[in-house]
């Protein structure tokens, strides 16, 4: 069903709209594993159906290459709704738990899954598929209505998702509302069963604010800095190619990428050449290019990255080029925490090295700062990666392959303090989009 006659829902107020939504939730229409189901699957046609088309969208909002485009959004979506669909009924069962010691063995006891009702879903603009439509996919398989805010800083993507999502998803459930800041702000004034919110922390802020008016539950995925140690000895070559692969995918604009490296000195030294080679190797000698690498999504963005690029030495890259919003990888050295790049989460192409002496100054230097939503770590010692574990809080903790943690959908993902509030994927959006409700029955006797 991908014609263009099908109905589309204008612009609505967004109390009726949320009225309408909470009319279908309490119709009972969205609670069925049938609807759930088909409601996955729809999404899933959306996405397969519509590869070109979103693909053509993130390319114009990001200039993301096709193959990232369907790597990180298209196939990344469409993998994890086909794992919920496998999982979603086991997810859903029961649990029973003993209480025949207290109430008799005629009692019964357990515990159920109750969709929330009216979900909000507010998405930003560097994944803006997979950040948008996995929490979309999330709260359906749970049972709930959904608002879905796509960002109006991905603009090309926010009008094929708003063209195309009336066409596959039950309109009566389902609602896009495009929009910025006036629109986003209306949405929050409304009373909402859980809001899923994705971009920084001062917005979050903003979200529970308001959610708490209405004693709304949130989920915040945010960002920060996560730092890659590198510890002495590793095969950096190899530590290099991993790291660029990272971090320098979509430009460096994702959340969980690399933000810094902290390593002792010798190791930089070797790193520094490592990454040059590892940047090359991956993009050619001149990456405005290739046909593999990103755009920064707007001109405030680039100016201000390009601010950062006076941190520390340039060791390979820092060219700019503003009318295209491009900015080549780039690896600064020899940074101190002070300057302007270790102040802020970079979310740009830009790697700076932090040199530390060891792993002890690696940790007190992790839990000096804000708790990261990923914490990276290069090492062949055991005893390291225990201490890393036990010593620091981060949202994920990835060992060896940056980034990899958020497609193994049984792990959770999501922040801790700053980073955020909660999280999701696979069977954790379930947790999240759900309540789980105690049950009890002691019968009355015969
Ligand atoms: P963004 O500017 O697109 O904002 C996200 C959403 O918030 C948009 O839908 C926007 O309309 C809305 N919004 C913006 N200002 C608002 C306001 N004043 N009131 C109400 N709504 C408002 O995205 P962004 O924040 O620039 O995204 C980048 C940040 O997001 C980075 O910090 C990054 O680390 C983080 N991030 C986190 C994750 C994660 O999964 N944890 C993923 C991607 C990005």
């Amino acid at each position: 069903m991908n014609d263009d006659s099908t109905p589309t829902h204008g612009p609505e107020d967004p109390s009726a709209l949320v009225a309408r939504l909470r009319a279908t939730f309490r119709s009972g229409r969205t609670r069925p594993l049938a609807w759930r189901k088909q409601q996955l699957t729809r999404l899933r046609e959306l996405l397969t159906e519509h590869r070109e088309d979103i693909a053509d969208a993130l390319h114009a909002d990001l200039g993301k290459p096709r193959a990232e485009a369907y790597r990180s959004e298209i196939d990344f979506s469409v993998r994890e709704i086909d794992h919920t669909l496998e999982h979603l009924e086991e997810w859903l069962r029961p649990e029973s738990v003993d209480v025949s010691g207290v109430f008799g063995d005629r009692a019964s006891a357990g515990t159920q899954y109750d969709p929330l009702g009216v979900v909000l879903v507010v998405a930003p603009w560097n994944y803006p598929v997979q950040l948008l439509l996995v929490p979309v996919a999330g709260a359906l398989a749970a049972g709930n209505s959904v608002v879905v805010k796509p960002s109006e800083m991905a603009p090309a993507t926010s009008t094929v998702i708003a063209r195309l999502l009336p066409r596959y998803l039950d309109t009566d459930a389902v609602a896009v509302v495009e929009g910025g800041v006036p629109e986003t702000t209306d949405l929050l004034a409304q009373r909402f069963d859980h809001i899923f919110y994705t971009g920084n922390g001062a917005v979050g802020r903003i979200v529970m604010r308001a959610a708490a008016e209405h004693l709304t539950p949130v989920t915040l995925e945010l960002g920060g800095k996560s730092p890659a140690f590198v510890d002495a000895g590793v095969n950096t070559a190899e530590v290099a190619r991993r790291l660029a692969r990272t971090k320098f995918a979509n430009a460096g604009q994702t959340c969980v990428a690399p933000d810094y490296v902290l390593t002792d000195p010798t190791t930089a030294r070797a790193l520094e050449a490592a990454l040059t080679e590892a940047i090359e190797e991956q993009y050619g000698a001149d990456p405005a290019a290739s046909d593999a690498y990103g755009r920064i999504v707007n001109e405030r963005h680039f100016d201000r990255l390009t601010g950062l690029l006076g941190s520390g030495r340039v060791v390979t890259g820092g060219q700019t080029d503003r009318a295209a919003k491009y900015i080549a990888p780039t690896v600064l050295a020899g940074v101190r925490p002070d300057e302007p790049v270790m102040r802020e989460e970079i979310f740009g192409p830009v790697l700076p090295i932090v040199e530390v002496d060891g792993l002890d100054e690696a940790i007190d230097f992790i839990n000096d700062r804000d708790k990261p939503l990923a914490l990276y770590a290069f090492t062949d010692s055991d005893g390291t990666r225990e201490r890393l574990a036990a010593e620091t809080s981060s949202g994920g903790l990835g060992f060896g392959l940056p980034m990899a943690h958020l497609s193994v959908p049984e792990l959770p993902f999501g922040g801790v303090g700053e980073s955020g509030l909660g999280a999701y994927h696979g069977p954790h959006s379930i947790a999240t989009f759900s309540h789980r409700k105690a049950r009890l029955d002691v019968p009355l006797p015969a």
